[in-house]
């Protein structure tokens, strides 16, 4: 999931993207409202109100006016007229200074829920691998949002694989994982549905065979 921070203060900023890049976002800072504005495109934003080169509240009017990405406004402490006005332009939530990095989690992992972001790495039933999207529960598969007929055992298969993008599952493991078999002699069974696999990806890249060894998911984009 990708954040944009626009805060124009070091000593708010540096350590709040260094324990963000922690927990697994992808961090981009904006010191100015400039700069914000010129950022490219992320799933969530946490926006400062007080920036050296404009007021807080027309960032975000002008974000808003072009995408539907969750803000989460941060004011000082006691601006209450400040945050009544965030919300009416259509901030998601908003944070009030001074505020703890658990307090901040909770905040994104809730506006990103209403507003249907969904958290890589933090839900173990949801599996991305770049523009892949595996949901474990309704086992359906999504390239860059559009489902995808697979078959059952092609299912379990890509689900098997996107587990660890990008690391070689051998062919062992994929026989007893998805097969309930560790007979080496349905190894073409593999073959077969990786080949059809690939057909409905669209791109043979995205699972390499690594032979005398297994497969590998690439987090293709
Ligand atoms: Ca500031």
């Amino acid at each position: 999931m990708k954040l944009l921070i626009v805060e124009d203060e070091d000593a708010i900023a540096i350590p709040l993207t260094e324990g963000l890049r922690r927990e697994g976002f992808a961090v981009t800072r904006a010191a100015t409202g400039a700069e914000a504005l010129a950022a490219p495109k992320v799933d969530l934003v946490l926006l400062d109100l007080r920036l050296p080169d404009m007021d807080g509240f027309e960032v975000c009017r002008q974000l808003r006016a072009r995408s539907d990405v969750p803000i989460i406004m941060v004011t000082a402490r006691g601006e209450e007229v400040d945050r009544v006005v965030g919300l009416e332009l259509g901030a998601d939530d908003y944070l009030v200074k001074p505020f703890g990095f658990r307090e901040l989690l909770a905040r994104i992992r809730a506006v990103s829920r209403r507003t249907g972001v969904r958290e890589p790495g933090r839900d173990p039933e949801l599996l991305v691998a770049g523009a892949l999207e595996i949901d474990l529960r309704s086992r359906r598969a999504l390239l860059r949002g559009e489902e995808l007929a697979l078959t059952p055992k092609e299912f379990e298969l890509l689900a098997l694989l996107a587990r660890e993008p990008g690391v070689v599952v051998d062919r062992q493991r994929i026989l007893r994982e998805v097969w309930n078999t560790t007979w080496y002699g349905s190894a073409r069974t593999i073959d077969v549905h990786v080949g059809a696999l690939r057909r409905k990806l669209g791109d043979p890249a995205w699972i390499n065979t690594v032979r005398g060894v297994g497969l590998r998911l690439e987090p293709l984009s």
